[in-house]
């Protein structure tokens, strides 16, 4: 059995006071016993925020990129053992917003997955496909293509999670239907087990693109869809906490 993730993407929203509001009430409103994971990814300058208010609670932070570099003369980018060092334990690579804005390819994605597993995090590795490729039947090409980029330079395929986020859903408030998302969830996990069928069978496929609390439990109980990667509702406690209660 896969258990759940509900991962928050708060993407470049927040400041502390918003921030500490938020981790309040989320805390406050936790059930006493989780039937599922719970992670929230801050901007970088917050997650040593995150992670003093997160301390000892059953929430986890993590980051929404990383560079591919270890370290050194890269101005502006940072480590994944800078990432670990702030106690992270999950960073998204290849989310839609920086292979469409900062032109990451599939094989960079790759490269910055690999950084984080030497690191010891998880890597969260979006796919997923715009409405152009969709209408034009090319949804499983486009996100085989970028799975298997990651696939083939990964160590451990065990320590990762992958994310469907059908581009055209993100952010639009419009949503795969639970059937559309567990079609490629299913395909996805075909891909994984190609390579290896029983950590295939382990890993977390979570769905992204508008999940909120009107729709989560009908795509959380599709049987290849493992999680949520929210953004929009994750900024809101209550929407946040109806779908981790829905998980
Ligand atoms: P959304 O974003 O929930 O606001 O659609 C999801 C994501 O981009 O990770």
């Amino acid at each position: 059995m896969r258990r759940t993730l509900i991962a928050g993407n708060w993407k470049m929203n927040g400041d502390f006071s918003a921030n500490r509001s938020l981790l309040s009430e989320i805390k406050a409103g936790l059930p006493a016993s989780l039937n599922c994971d719970v992670l929230v990814c801050p901007p970088a300058p917050y997650l040593a925020q995150c992670a003093e208010l997160l301390a000892g609670t059953a929430v986890m932070w993590g980051a929404q990129d990383v560079s591919v570099h270890a370290q050194g003369a890269y101005t502006g980018e940072i480590s994944a053992a800078m990432l670990a060092d702030c106690g992270s334990k999950y960073v998204i690579v290849g989310h839609s917003e920086r292979r469409a804005y900062h032109a990451e390819s599939d094989e960079l994605v790759a490269q910055k997955a690999l950084h984080l597993q030497k690191s010891g995090l998880l890597p969260i590795v979006c796919v997923g496909e715009t409405l152009e490729q969709r209408e034009s039947g090319q949804t499983n090409q486009v996100v085989a293509a970028q799975l298997n980029a990651v696939l083939d330079v990964l160590g451990d395929m065990a320590a990762m999670v992958v994310a469907y986020e059908p581009v055209w859903a993100i952010g639009t408030g419009k949503t795969a239907t639970p059937q559309m998302a567990q079609d490629v969830h299913q395909f996805l996990r075909q891909q994984m087990a190609a390579r290896n069928a029983a950590v295939a069978d382990k890993v977390q496929i979570l769905y992204g693109g508008s999940m909120k609390p009107e729709n989560a439990a009908e795509l959380l109980a599709m049987p290849d869809i493992d999680g949520g990667l929210i953004g929009g509702a994750a900024l809101k406690s209550q929407d946040f906490l109806s779908i981790i209660a829905a998980a």
